[in-house]
């Protein structure tokens, strides 16, 4: 799904102020990068916001794409170090890798995927739709388990049309 561009103001030299919808996950942001000493700059502050208002687990790529909407002289380079300096930072979680391009996640809460294996695909299934689980007794022995994540992977619908029907399961 496209970022709607009537989220962003293209004639505003503020993008923090107006960029950010939502204003307390800006000041999470903001909060996170002063802790971790991350300089957070109007470029930053739209990549994380881009990526946190994308359902689809975007790459690089995809949020550079959008970016060089407000930012066209913004480099894909970039794009790709300030997502690696979220994700090593912990602002950002690099979700399942289904190989490359890497894929990133603004939601660090604990929360499960499904993954489209046809058009490569990732979106989030609540933890109330999907409930917890009981990790094994044999895994809690060998294992200091720091998060519980599931995921499910399927065709999804708009693939399934396009498929023919043989190929399905
Ligand atoms: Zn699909
Ligand atoms: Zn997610």
């Amino acid at each position: 799904m496209p970022i709607s561009p009537l989220n962003y103001s293209r004639h505003s030299n503020n993008y923090l102020v107006d960029t950010m919808t939502n204003a307390s996950s800006q000041n999470d942001f903001t909060h996170k990068c002063n802790a971790k000493g991350i300089k957070v700059t109007p470029q930053r502050a739209l990549i994380y916001k881009i990526l946190s208002e994308s359902k689809l687990h975007p790459s690089a790529e995809q949020v550079y794409k959008d970016l060089t909407e407000f930012f066209p002289n913004a480099s894909l380079d970039t794009v790709y170090r300030t997502l690696k300096t979220f994700a090593d930072a912990g602002i950002v979680e690099c979700v399942e890798s289904f190989g490359p391009p890497a894929r990133y996640d603004a939601n660090t809460a604990s929360h499960h995927h499904i993954h489209c294996i046809n058009c490569g695909k990732i979106l989030d299934i609540d933890k109330s739709e999907l409930g917890e689980f009981d990790v094994p007794q044999s895994f809690i022995k060998k294992y200091c388990i720091q998060r519980k994540r599931l995921l499910l992977e399927g065709i999804c619908l708009p693939c399934q049309k396009d498929a023919p029907a043989e190929n399905l399961p």
